[in-house]
């Protein structure tokens, strides 16, 4: 497939939110001044953050194309939380009674994939996005490239900034991003990208992280972008929510 198309989108992603507003609110500050046409928010709006009505709020006020993540799920009361950890499922719990009604609907009505013009967004993998399976290794993204016709996918739910690529029938090799980094979708290459956590980053690097695809270049740019870590820990702590969650902020784990 051809990537270079006249007039095409630049589309801001983001994902893996996880209620923390002070991160979601850098990363649309940085996608406004990289001048995007459309945000897409890979899930996970809510769960384990301060903030889950704030951040669904300034999502739908962004018009974003939204996905739904297993955290908005374990929120809305549709999953048996007992698979969760225990600090996942004390969050679920308090988002539970924190969540309007009007953004407990909202959420309810996302898909957990969808197709965009000629590329994969999904919050897990494919083929089946219910399962939320956490892409982590290249045979992982190897079998969600199989399961779609596309040669782009963008993903989050491990909250680690990562590429990986297969060139031709050669194998599929990973590639951190954890620094962010510049892909050229040029070469005719099959690409899997997740763009990092905008609210919980897990790949050591605390800061919030985001992406821009630029359809007409036909590149993609994984960046970082620091944020009030302080207030949103703070807003943890003065909440039930166990404090581990917010010192994990500072240490991107
Ligand atoms: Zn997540």
């Amino acid at each position: 497939m051809r990537w270079a198309r006249v007039g095409g989108m630049r589309y801001g992603l983001l994902g893996d939110i996880h209620g923390n507003l002070e991160g979601l609110q850098a990363v649309v500050a940085a996608l406004d001044s990289e001048r995007v046409d459309s945000f897409l928010c890979l899930g996970d709006v809510v769960g384990y953050g301060a903030d889950p009505n704030a951040c669904c709020a300034l999502v739908r006020e962004l018009d974003a194309v939204c996905l739904f993540g297993n955290h908005d799920q374990a929120a809305l009361g549709m999953v048996d939380l007992t698979w969760f950890n225990v600090y996942a499922r004390d969050a679920a719990e308090w988002t539970q009674h924190q969540l309007a009604p009007e953004h407990k609907e909202w959420l309810a009505a996302l898909p957990p994939a969808r197709i965009i013009n000629g590329f994969v967004v999904v919050h897990s993998s494919l083929p089946n996005p219910w399962k939320w399976i956490y892409v982590s290794t290249p045979s992982l993204a190897a079998e969600t490239m199989a399961a779609c016709e596309h040669s782009l996918v963008f993903l989050g739910h491990t909250h680690v900034a990562e590429a990986y690529r297969k060139v031709g029938g050669a194998v599929v090799r990973r590639r951190p991003l954890t620094d962010g980094g510049h892909i050229d979708l040029n070469t005719g290459d099959r690409w899997v990208i997740n763009p990092g956590s905008c609210g919980q980053p897990r790949d050591r690097n605390p800061l919030a992280a985001y992406a821009v695809y630029d359809e007409e270049a036909g590149t993609v740019e994984v960046r970082r972008v620091a944020y009030d870590i302080d207030t949103a820990v703070d807003k943890i702590r003065q909440s039930d929510l166990p404090d581990f969650l917010g010192l994990r902020l500072y240490y991107g784990r």
